[in-house]
């Protein structure tokens, strides 16, 4: 509660002034004391949210379970196989910086396939979308309500895309042993199995996430909390890339998104998400009040 002086357009020697003078002495007696009660809303904090609500961990929709867990499992088995196959195939040929190479544009690529992934989630389909439809609603919950994320269990944020890895690296791991192609897919495959982790991270605070995990965001190798921050910031329609970020500064000031926008709405007649609703669906961490 606040207690702020009510402040008129004029000051009051000016509107007594058209008072006959005869008159002036008994309303100058008079004390003017106005003032205006205010509520000001205080901003909703998580620990707020903590309190009012029941505790996530416990909500089954963040939790892991077997299947889940599984299935991040065979995705890493499948990562860990090629790039197995990478390594090996470096000692047996004494070729090292061909692979090198190919793991280092499997890990740039990788962000930019973030980027799509992302944006072709946040703003098209819904959730009965063939394939996709539970990371488009996933990605729908996130940003009304974006600090959950960090209360998901690990395989729970990670096995959607963990089936994906998994369905397409074993078949490369199975058919493929050039340690170079292992190189670019193992380095992929992982930087897509953990980009979801990698997101976590970009919503965590400096003190709660590890030291490591810190360094790697502020040198600019895991995308960066701040940058992350704005993409859940009107007018939602930038950063979308969460590995390393490296792709989402040329994507934004190129409007590369906001051209494919256009294509998609000329060519399909589909709006992006980010056009039509963006403030009352798509709200920032610290206004959220229901959820
Ligand atoms: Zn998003
Ligand atoms: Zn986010």
């Amino acid at each position: 509660m606040a207690v702020v002086p009510l402040q008129t357009k004029h000051t009051l020697s000016r509107i007594t002034n058209n008072i006959p003078t005869s008159h002036r002495p008994s309303l100058l007696r008079l004390r003017v004391t106005c003032s205006v009660t205010t509520t000001t809303k205080s901003r909703p904090t998580r620990e707020n949210l903590v309190v009012v609500n029941p505790p996530l961990s416990t909500d089954t929709a963040l939790q892991s379970s077997w299947t889940r867990r599984l299935w991040v499992s065979a995705g890493c088995t499948t990562v860990f196989v090629s790039f197995a196959k990478s390594i090996i195939g470096g000692f047996g040929s004494n070729l090292w910086l061909e692979p090198a190479l190919a793991g280092f544009g499997g890990y740039i690529l990788a962000d930019l396939g973030s980027g799509l992934y992302h944006w072709a989630t946040d703003n098209y389909g819904d959730g009965s979308t063939p394939l996709v439809g539970t990371h488009v609603q996933d990605s729908f919950d996130h940003h009304e309500c974006p600090w959950t994320i960090t209360e998901r269990q690990f395989a729970n944020n990670l096995h959607f895309l963990a089936r994906g890895t998994t369905l397409m690296v074993l078949p490369l791991d199975l058919a493929f042993d050039d340690h170079v192609f292992h190189g670019f897919v193992s380095t992929f495959a992982f930087c897509v199995l953990f980009c979801q982790q990698f997101h976590v991270w970009a919503h965590g605070s400096k003190s709660e996430l590890p030291p490591l995990v810190v360094a790697l965001q502020d040198i600019g190798l895991l995308v960066s909390r701040e940058r992350h921050v704005e993409h859940h910031r009107a007018p939602y329609n930038n950063n979308y890339c969460v590995v390393s970020g490296v792709w989402n500064k040329v994507l934004d000031e190129s409007k590369f998104f906001e051209a494919l926008e256009m294509v998609v709405y000329f060519k399909l007649g589909m709006k992006p998400r980010s056009w039509i609703n963006p403030n009352s669906e798509w709200t920032e961490e610290t206004e959220i009040t229901n959820c």
